[in-house]
């Protein structure tokens, strides 16, 4: 059985009980934890940044830009389904 601080009160709490005895919050599962959501707000802005590096590539008038593009849009789709 592990042990995990309550995000509210610091206190240990079973990582079986669905919330906090002493402060009542809910506990988050694993893979519930905000490391997820922040891997799928880094992932976000990584796509974004290559759609528009992408972009930039494409306008200059290489073809390789589209491919660059449609890569960081894959990243940007995958980190929306992720977070
Ligand atoms: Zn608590």
């Amino acid at each position: 059985m592990a042990l995990q601080a309550c995000n509210e009160c610091g206190s240990s709490v079973s990582s079986k009980a669905a919330s906090c005895p002493r402060c009542g919050n809910p506990i988050a599962g694993p893979g519930m934890s905000v490391q997820a959501s922040s891997a799928g707000r880094r992932g976000k802005i990584a796509g974004f940044l290559l759609i528009l590096i992408g972009m930039f590539i494409a306008i200059a008038g290489n073809p390789l830009g589209g491919l660059v593009c449609f890569a960081g849009f894959a990243v940007f789709v995958w980190a929306r389904f992720k977070d």
